[in-house]
């Protein structure tokens, strides 16, 4: 459990990400964080730099509504501050503590707060004894990682403790499915599954998609992290598309759209945008979509529960292939999403 969180045995993959805000700074983490849960975010994961980042977690703590997780690397000292101010969890790399004494204080304070640990290892942090037995990590053999993260899961161990996730880092989409996979049959653990580094929207979007989609699909990952150089919130929303195109959770109204052809009249780009942001505020599983012609729009999209077809100078708002409305296009959006809403607020009320 972290906080009320359940991950692993089953429960559902839940969604993480982490605040790009100076953790310092109550007011703009809070303001992202709130941000973050109102995208459906699980947990949130916050840079733990320095003292004054950690005595702000029991302010943050105190502001938000999902689990906080203390990300920590080197300074011991700040683990613990960060679990005496309320941390949910904390993430550490035993690595890179300084060494074991360090380590057993962390582990022993995180048994007395009943805190869980992730440990988080990567190929930087990999032993020499382990590097020279295997050799650097790569596509086909990662066990030089694997085993540093299960010495460092030992570790933890060792002084009392099994509330442990396990990740391990790579900014390669093929060591990071072979590497989880070699992880997966050697330990019983969550793992939290993701690709670092990953890049902006469509690099970032494409690897995590490719990794995280294999190693789902093989059913492997009890929490990820679609990792973007972008506001956070769109890494929930990456998160979600593809834990709904693996059937594995849905959030939200789905949105379908065309990708527009010579027969369509309107701004669909603009259109498609606005009902994305429209339907990034409802809950309910409706099945959007957003068509660029009334002649084929909604046949093409006859399982969407409400669309909309533009048209020259009037569209179609349809249900389940069949036309509902014809509307002038001035009329169009306010309309579509009038009833939209209704839809949604009927599907929760249900
Ligand atoms: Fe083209 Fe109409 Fe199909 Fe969109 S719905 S791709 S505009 S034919």
């Amino acid at each position: 459990m972290v906080g009320d969180l359940a991950i692993g045995g089953g429960s559902p993959v839940s969604v993480q990400s982490m605040t790009s805000t100076d953790t310092a700074d109550v007011f703009a983490t809070t303001a992202q964080i709130r941000r973050l849960e109102a995208a459906g975010c699980d947990v949130v994961r916050v840079a733990v730099p320095d003292q004054k980042a950690a005595a702000a977690i029991r302010a943050i703590r105190d502001r938000i509504r999902i689990p906080l997780i203390a990300d920590i690397h080197f300074q011991h000292t700040l683990a613990i501050a960060s679990m005496e101010n309320g941390a949910d969890a904390i993430r550490i790399n035993p690595g890179n503590l300084g060494g074991e004494e360090k380590t057993r204080r962390v582990v022993e304070a995180a048994r007395h707060h009943r805190v869980p640990i992730r440990v988080g290892v990567n190929s930087g942090s990999i032993e020499k004894d382990l590097l020279a037995k295997y050799g650097y990590p790569n596509a086909d053999d990662s066990s030089a990682l694997i085993e540093s993260a299960l010495r460092s899961v030992r570790l933890v161990e060792k002084y009392g403790w099994d509330q442990i996730k396990i990740s391990i880092k790579s900014a390669d989409v093929l060591t990071t499915v072979n590497s989880y996979r070699q992880l997966a049959a050697a330990t019983d653990y969550p793992l939290h599954i993701g690709v670092t580094e990953a890049g902006g929207l469509i690099a970032g979007t494409v690897k995590s998609s490719v990794a995280l989609g294999m190693l789902l699909g093989e059913g492997i990952g009890d929490t990820l992290r679609v990792s973007l150089t972008r506001d956070p919130v769109d890494e929930v929303r990456v998160g979600f598309e593809l834990l709904r195109a693996l059937r594995l959770r849905e959030h939200g109204p789905e949105l379908i759209s065309c990708p527009t052809c010579g027969r369509t009249r309107i701004d669909l780009f603009a259109l498609a945008e606005e009902v994305e942001r429209i339907v990034q505020t409802m809950t309910s599983p409706l099945k959007v979509a957003v068509m660029g012609c009334p002649v084929n729009g909604p046949g093409e999209a006859k399982q969407a529960d409400i669309g909309i077809a533009g048209g020259r100078g009037q569209g179609l708002i349809f249900k389940k292939g069949e036309v509902w409305k014809r509307v002038p296009e001035e009329q169009l959006l306010a309309e579509f999403t009038t009833e939209l809403r209704r839809m949604d607020s009927e599907f929760r009320s249900d």
